[in-house]
């Protein structure tokens, strides 16, 4: 079987600790602006024209986010694993892998930017159950 693991999500099994590893290849694709460390609070706008997950942005993948007022959910562009992918096993000398199918998302607990993911989750925790009982 001619098999690209670098284009597959799967797991692996590490042989060292007898655990199966998920492994993402296309992750690496994901914009990412570098982590930045603040020092300082800075005052921080309710919306960024260059957000990926503000209200009515474009995303990486050209697709528009609505125009959210509450919770947003949405299929993660650069997930982890895919519903749809190939099926497979590979087995050769110590690489043994497996494909591995999933869904992740994305949530977004408010529509305002300025509001840290950890303030997000705990002041719409009654919006977020709601929006993953769907
Ligand atoms: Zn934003």
């Amino acid at each position: 079987m001619n098999l690209n693991l670098q284009k597959y999500s799967h797991k692996r099994f590490n042989i060292l600790t007898g655990e199966w590893v998920i492994v993402s290849p296309h992750r690496s694709k994901r914009p990412w602006k570098g982590q930045k460390e603040v020092v300082f609070e800075e005052k921080k706008h309710s919306y960024d024209s260059t957000c990926y997950l503000c209200a009515n942005n474009i995303r990486i993948n050209k697709e528009v986010n609505p125009d959210y007022k509450d919770v947003f959910v949405f299929i993660n562009d650069f997930a982890a694993l895919q519903k749809d992918s190939k099926s497979f096993e590979f087995n050769q000398g110590l690489l043994k892998a497996q494909s591995e199918q999933g869904i992740c998302k994305v949530i977004c607990f408010s529509p305002d930017h300025s509001k840290s993911s950890i303030t997000k989750l705990f002041k719409s925790r009654i919006n977020t159950q709601r929006a993953c009982c769907f």
